[in-house]
């Protein structure tokens, strides 16, 4: 929808400029016409919407400080992210330092080649005032500085070396050029903090899905990137997944889109947000020009792009109703992230074979990957998907040494979760349904609207801010029955509350899909994962069940000698593989730097390691195949 840009009347008012960008800070001021003649409460998020744990983002608040009217006034600090104003009459106005050194989606960085934020690590939130439209000045480097200065040994306010500094960001423009520094806007602060922003000298990607604006910044330096092949591979995702949604109207949920990318030596990760998405990827997996084949880092950094795409209508739109509003100062707990990551996560390697970009070889790779992922800890048989959901902020997000033997992952087991319910639904119907009708129909009834309805606010809501009320987990659950005139209630329970393996195997059987189990057990195995420290070889976890487990040895171990001969980051798997099966072998270990030695009773890796293949036979099952990998995009 076309919004009129006309300026309204009261506003919650920041300026953020790049102050010091060696000392990596931001400066923000804040000002407030009209402030709580109670006294202002202002605070800052304890956690970012998309990424489950608390961060304290306010420990980052370097200094802080307010004024009213040019006087100043005191700040009253409540709690760890909550301060609070003394009285006045107005305007008040805060100014503060926000130290921007986190490398990663979630928070904020800044140095001389580019700065980056989140709402929610730089914009106070206004206590009471959430509902108002907020404006933001985004300066560039050197913009209102202090020309008294005396000090000319800081070349780092030199505008000219940041002539070329453009802004990338989905937020809308009030008073400011596309791509330019100047006044942009938002309708609440719920909605703020959803538009992260990127500013330098990035390359810019632009094409169109299905009429609607997309671009891709990509910060960091990649040489030779082709950007031909990168942008007509996102036209064909985000095309497909806005089909997917609206098969008719081929309507996209916003006006626009952005990918905000960075590209680094070595990482990966991808935050979601209602219009657009913050990547970090490695410069390796990004596309050469000349260069045409599907390399596993490109597909990797394809299907990130998918991900975060599709989550503009699962988990931005269609939200759990403990999110609507989010309570930014606590734990928010919903037992569905298995549909909101699991199911995104399904969809993600689905829409690359739907669309061609990996066939369906290597998409059966994937799916195999990923399943023996899931087998491999016995974490799945104690943890369901719903409580795995509900504990992600003390359990999947803070996983230690053990977190294979206690937790399933929500997007792992989700995504098979969604694949055992689609081919359940597409074979018992005959391929007239499928989970793409249930997504649809989560879409229509609790997510298209989402934006344009208004909360009902309680008086504890944090944010009297619009949106829709979400949706409960019984509503979820009833819709796969009522879309698809099966009873899989049951089904349903055994998959997301029950922690035995998914029936995949037979799910799979009526479309010609084979599981076939192909683990070597003719070799010993440690059942442990090691890690390389110093040379020496570190246990980093061990698998319940294994013979190092059963040994007694620990993750935190060094292994020093088996069977008396040295032990080395390097020589672990060959040194186990002159043994047999059932022999006995003397370890010693450093713990603590204490030497112990330990028995291990040499055994086989018990995890299996499917290869997942299809046959054309029989004929209908090849048709069944077939139609769940179609582009109908
Ligand atoms: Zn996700």
């Amino acid at each position: 929808m076309a919004r009129n840009s006309k300026a309204p009347k009261e506003t919650v008012h920041y300026t953020i400029r790049p102050a010091d960008l060696a000392l990596h800070l931001f400066e923000v001021r804040l000002t407030i016409a009209s402030p709580d003649p109670e006294g202002q409460v202002l605070s800052l998020p304890a956690w970012i919407p998309g990424s489950y744990m608390i961060r304290e983002f306010a420990r980052n608040i370097v200094q802080i400080h307010a004024e009213c009217a040019g006087r100043k006034v005191k700040l009253t600090k409540l709690d760890k992210h909550s301060w609070k104003a003394a009285r006045c009459d107005g305007p008040l106005q805060i100014s503060y330092q926000v130290y921007a050194w986190d490398l990663s989606v979630r928070a904020a960085h800044l140095d001389q080649t580019h700065g980056f934020f989140n709402g929610t690590s730089t914009f106070l939130q206004v206590h009471g005032k959430e509902a108002l439209p907020h404006v933001v000045d985004i300066q560039p480097p050197g913009a209102g500085r202090d020309d008294r200065r005396d000090d000319d040994s800081d070349d780092s306010h030199d505008d000219a070396r940041y002539a070329h500094w453009r802004v990338a960001t989905s937020l809308r423009e009030l008073k400011a050029r596309r791509h330019r520094f100047g006044t942009y806007i938002a309708d609440n602060y719920d909605e703020l903090i959803d538009h992260p922003v990127e500013m330098g000298e990035f390359v810019l990607l632009r094409f169109e899905a299905h009429g609607v604006p997309h671009e891709m910044a990509i910060t960091g330096r990649v040489p030779n990137l082709d950007t031909d092949r990168l942008t007509a591979d996102l036209k064909k995702i985000c095309e497909h997944q806005i089909a997917l949604f609206e098969p008719a109207s081929k309507r996209a949920p916003m006006d626009r889109y952005v990918f905000l990318t960075l590209a680094v030596g070595d990482g990966y990760g991808g935050l979601e947000h209602r219009a657009s998405t913050a990547l970090i990827c490695a410069r390796a997996d990004l596309p050469v020009k000349g260069q045409a084949t599907m390399s596993e880092g490109y597909r990797t950094f394809l299907g990130l792009c998918s991900h975060e795409y599709f989550h503009t209508w699962n988990i931005k739109r269609i939200k759990p109703a403990v999110f609507a509003p989010y309570d930014l100062r606590h734990e928010n707990h919903t037992p569905l992230l298995w549909l909101l990551e699991g199911f995104t996560s399904y969809y993600d390697d689905l829409t690359l074979v739907r669309t061609g970009l990996i066939d369906e070889k290597a998409y059966f790779s994937l799916l195999a990957k990923t399943l023996n992922g899931v087998l491999r800890g016995t974490g799945r048989l104690k943890q369901s998907v719903a409580d795995s959901s509900f504990d992600a902020w003390t359990k999947y997000y803070r996983q230690d040494e053990n977190a294979t033997n206690a937790v399933v992952s929500y997007y792992t087991k989700g995504s098979l979760v969604a694949l055992l319910l689609d081919l359940t639904i597409r074979a018992q119907t005959a391929g007239k349904r499928s989970l793409d009708d249930v997504m649809r129909a989560l879409w229509r009834r609790y997510g298209r609207d989402f934006y344009a309805q208004t909360n009902s606010v309680s008086e504890a809501s944090a944010a009297n801010t619009p949106g829709g009320r979400g949706v409960t987990e019984a509503e979820v659950e009833a819709l796969f029955d009522e879309i698809s005139g099966l009873s899989l209630k049951a089904l349903l329970e055994k998959a997301v509350r029950g922690t035995r393996d998914l029936p995949l195997e037979a799910a799979f059987e009526p479309f010609g899909i084979t599981m076939k189990d192909g683990a070597k057990r003719s070799r010993p195995s440690l059942e442990a994962r090691t890690r390389k420290e110093n040379g020496d070889c570190k246990l980093a976890a061990v698998y319940e069940g294994g013979a190092a487990h059963q040994a007694g040895l620990s993750a935190g171990d060094v292994l020093l000698a088996i069977d008396g001969l040295r032990v080395t980051a390097s020589n672990v798997e060959s040194l186990l593989g002159r043994y047999r099966l059932g022999d006995t072998v003397p370890v010693h270990v450093f713990r603590r730097d204490e030497l112990m030695t330990f028995k291990l009773n040499l055994k086989a890796d018990s995890a299996p390691q499917y290869a997942i293949e299809s046959s054309n036979k029989p004929v209908a099952a090849a048709r069944l195949r077939k139609a769940w990998l179609r582009n109908r995009g």
